[in-house]
């Protein structure tokens, strides 16, 4: 997640978890010495949970929240019902890999509906903070949202690049594998000077890194229906033998 201060208020990229919603509180109120009303907007990129999760509970203490209502067809009907439960118990999945001695299990459901305050669309600029603007960079869901800052050249890709070392891998899933390569091409378009990640942190824009994970990305979509089970076994083998 990335709060990003000005004067006049604060912007948020992604909402996290419910469980991050009161750390980010925390650190706006006691780090920043901010009052809770100065974070302007919360912004969601797409619909998992560790991006959509907390900004229902952000909407409730009075925060606005902005995003595309096609992220509500994530998680609706039956097949988003199991969709929503496989992308919580995924999120746990993390949380087990990553937790530290002391962490205590938090709730991470939350509703599968969200009613935006404001409806972001492509290539349009934000509420409140003007010299950002949203762009439609789907692929790793039906409908994520990536935020420019064309002055400063940074881009929010959310989920749609993953570091490590010597460049990006795809993340899990992509159920759109035309879509997704479309996207890593505004990118390239766009040229910008740094790339915010949701996992993990900045990175300097370097265009072999994109052309790479353009020219390596897969064709065919890969998604709960096909790739979850050596995902799961995979987590099982390293949780349970390693640790
Ligand atoms: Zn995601």
């Amino acid at each position: 997640m990335y709060l990003i201060e000005y004067e006049k208020g604060l912007l948020l990229f992604d909402s996290g978890t419910r469980a991050d919603v009161d750390l980010v509180k925390d650190y706006i109120v006691n780090t920043l010495s901010r009052p809770m009303e100065d974070l302007k907007l919360v912004l969601v990129s797409h619909a998992h949970p560790d991006h959509s999760g907390g900004a229902f509970y952000f909407q409730k203490m009075g925060v606005p929240i902005a995003g595309t209502d096609l992220l509500n067809e994530w998680y609706a009907g039956v097949t988003g019902f199991i969709v929503y439960l496989v992308d919580v118990a995924l999120t746990y999945m993390v949380w087990m890999k990553k937790k530290k001695e002391g962490d205590k299990l938090k709730n991470l459901f939350f509703p599968r509906k969200l009613h935006f305050d404001f409806l972001l669309e492509d290539g349009k600029k934000l509420p409140v903070f003007s010299d950002w603007i949203s762009l439609s960079c789907a692929g790793h869901t039906e409908s994520d949202l990536s935020f420019y800052h064309q002055k400063d050249g940074i881009l929010y890709v959310g989920d749609n690049l993953i570091s490590q070392k010597n460049g990006f891998i795809v993340p899990y899933p992509i159920v759109n594998p035309k879509a997704y390569k479309e996207s890593l091409r505004k990118y390239l378009e766009l040229k910008p000077r740094k790339f915010l990640l949701a996992h993990y942190g900045e990175v300097p824009y370097q265009e072999e890194h994109l052309v790479r994970l353009i020219r390596t990305a897969p064709e065919k979509s890969r998604r709960h229906g096909n790739a979850l089970i050596p995902i799961i076994y995979n987590f099982m083998k390293k949780f349970f033998f390693v640790h």
